[in-house]
């Protein structure tokens, strides 16, 4: 239930808003329609704050001043080793201010406050760090040549970078995308997604405190279908790196075949599969299965929403499960005892519950949860199904909430052709004590990630993305920094040679 003691939430003073304007150009300024939409906290559906509400016009400015920063400012032309130190400096102000920008996520997206101060934005800090470790490392090949010719590569940014951001993790996206492209030596518009933009002006600003130019680093609040598709089909944006539903990268996709042939790169939805073997221990597995469907409330691209179980330890480890699953407390989010808050809005609440409604409907038994809980806000139970179809809409769909569909499987051959019968590709995760399995098991699986006894494992070194419709490109690790780069090849003669 929605228990939070009231104590525990009024030590907590909740932050200022202090960031609604676009950032462009290094500069917070009003919309050029003075049009602005609502924040809201799910966790109560009240207003925080209204927003600028960025459209067309405003993605040309910043378009505008980051071509501008690309073609004839310095960020392209400083010392990777220089850009590496102004990012570290940026690094260290977000830990600076990890209560402000924690709390701001808890607001806008429902995240554990907890989680955000450990976890997301020392994250967002460190990824920054990464990023500026490599940024003085980027060099491209001498080649070989076949002919008397000197060849070599060189490794360029690839321009003004359009990043369009989804709301389930403000602070990771936001550096997951901004510091690979910021080493790389791009200039960059970003818009985040609507029902949470505070974290990404709060973001810019110290970014400005961190010494990064003017234009470099613009943010552009508002809309999908206005300032997000302004972007997708600008003609002076070299690139689109877009994370968010399958749906809407198709449209981001299109956008950019239509318009310019700009660079693009997806990640997508997901329906990860966990498959969790006869030899698995047990406990270990729930837990698993159920943090993999439950972080974040579920809504993450990669949670674990189908769960095979091998017919072996099938009953006892769904009792498990479930009596977790019934242990798990939802409440607000600020309580550090709470195992997970509200949905991010009222639009994803109504999703989620239809989905509940449906699998109830397609015959699933619903063992666990299936209801929303408190008296207000976007708050709904853990939600567990067993005997779950494989062509029921519950176990094909991404519901990116706290519903898990359990299936049952016999053998090895069985668990890899059910992982693989979906459209998705992003992860997937594998309980066995068994090395054989492990290994024909991963490697058969068209996914992204493979987790071995562990799963949400990620790491900044580990390139991060999907197969299939889960789009294409990857985040994280050296191949981010990659898409943000275009390799030039130099030729020249050796001796006088004819060539
Ligand atoms: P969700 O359905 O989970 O909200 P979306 O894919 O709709 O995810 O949103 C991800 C991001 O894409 C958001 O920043 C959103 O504003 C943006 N977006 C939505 N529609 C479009 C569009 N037509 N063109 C470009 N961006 C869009």
């Amino acid at each position: 239930s929605n228990g939070s003691s009231e104590s525990a939430l009024s030590k907590f003073k909740l932050p200022t808003i202090k960031f609604t304007k676009l950032f462009i150009n290094g500069e917070f300024v009003d919309s050029l329609s003075g049009k602005t939409f609502e924040t809201v906290d799910p966790r109560t559906g009240e207003l925080i704050a209204r927003v600028a509400e960025g459209d067309k016009e405003d993605v040309d400015l910043a378009v505008k001043a980051a071509r501008h920063a690309f073609d004839d400012g310095p960020w392209p032309r400083l010392s990777g080793f220089e850009r590496g130190r102004i990012m570290m400096k940026f690094a260290d102000l977000i830990d600076e201010h990890v209560e402000e920008l924690a709390a701001l996520d808890t607001i806008n997206a429902g995240k554990l406050f907890s989680i955000g101060k450990a976890v997301d934005i020392p994250q967002a800090a460190h990824g920054f760090r990464y990023y500026a470790g490599a940024a003085d490392k980027i060099h491209g090949d001498v080649l070989k040549m076949s002919r008397a010719l000197h060849g070599y590569t060189l490794l360029e940014p690839i321009g003004v970078v359009g990043h369009i951001i989804p709301w389930n993790f403000p602070s990771n996206m936001f550096s997951m995308k901004v510091a690979p492209s910021l080493a790389a030596g791009c200039t960059m518009v970003l818009k985040p997604a609507e029902q949470t933009p505070l974290s990404a002006l709060y973001y810019a600003h110290l970014a400005k405190l961190a010494g990064i130019p003017d234009g470099v680093l613009n943010v552009v609040t508002g809309f999908g279908a206005t300032a997000g598709a302004a972007v997708a089909s600008h003609m002076d944006i070299d690139k689109v790196s877009f994370t968010g539903s399958t749906e809407v990268g198709r449209v981001v996709m299109q956008a950019a075949a239509t318009s310019n042939l700009k660079s693009v790169s997806l990640e997508l939805g997901g329906k990860s599969p966990l498959i969790i073997f006869d030899d698995a221990d047990i406990d270990k597995a729930a837990e698993l299965a159920m943090i993999g469907i439950l972080y974040n409330k579920g809504e993450i691209c990669v949670a674990s929403s189908r769960v095979y179980v091998q017919e072996g330890i099938y009953d006892e480890l769904v009792k498990k499960l479930v009596e977790k699953a019934k242990a798990w407390k939802v409440g607000d989010p600020f309580d550090p005892t709470v195992g997970h808050g509200p949905q991010v809005d009222k639009k994803q609440f109504k999703k989620i519950l239809s989905y509940i409604e449906h699998g109830k409907r397609e015959g699933a038994s619903l063992l666990t949860g299936g209801k929303p809980c408190g008296d207000k806000g976007y708050y709904i139970e853990p939600t567990i199904f067993a005997d779950v179809k494989e062509d029921m809409l519950i176990a094909k769909d991404e519901i990116f909430g706290p519903v898990l569909s359990l299936m049952k499987f016999k053998t090895v051959e069985d668990a890899i052709k059910c992982a693989n019968n979906t459209k998705f590709g992003l992860a997937a995760g594998i309980v066995t004590k068994n090395l054989d399995v492990a290994n024909t098991v991963s490697r058969s699986i068209r996914a992204g990630i493979i987790w071995i006894n562990c799963y949400f494992a990620f790491d900044k070194d580990c390139p991060y993305g999907g197969y299939k419709m889960s789009g294409f490109g990857r985040d994280m690790g050296m191949e981010a920094l990659h898409k943000y780069l275009q390799v030039k090849s130099v030729v020249t003669p050796i001796y006088n040679s004819p060539w």
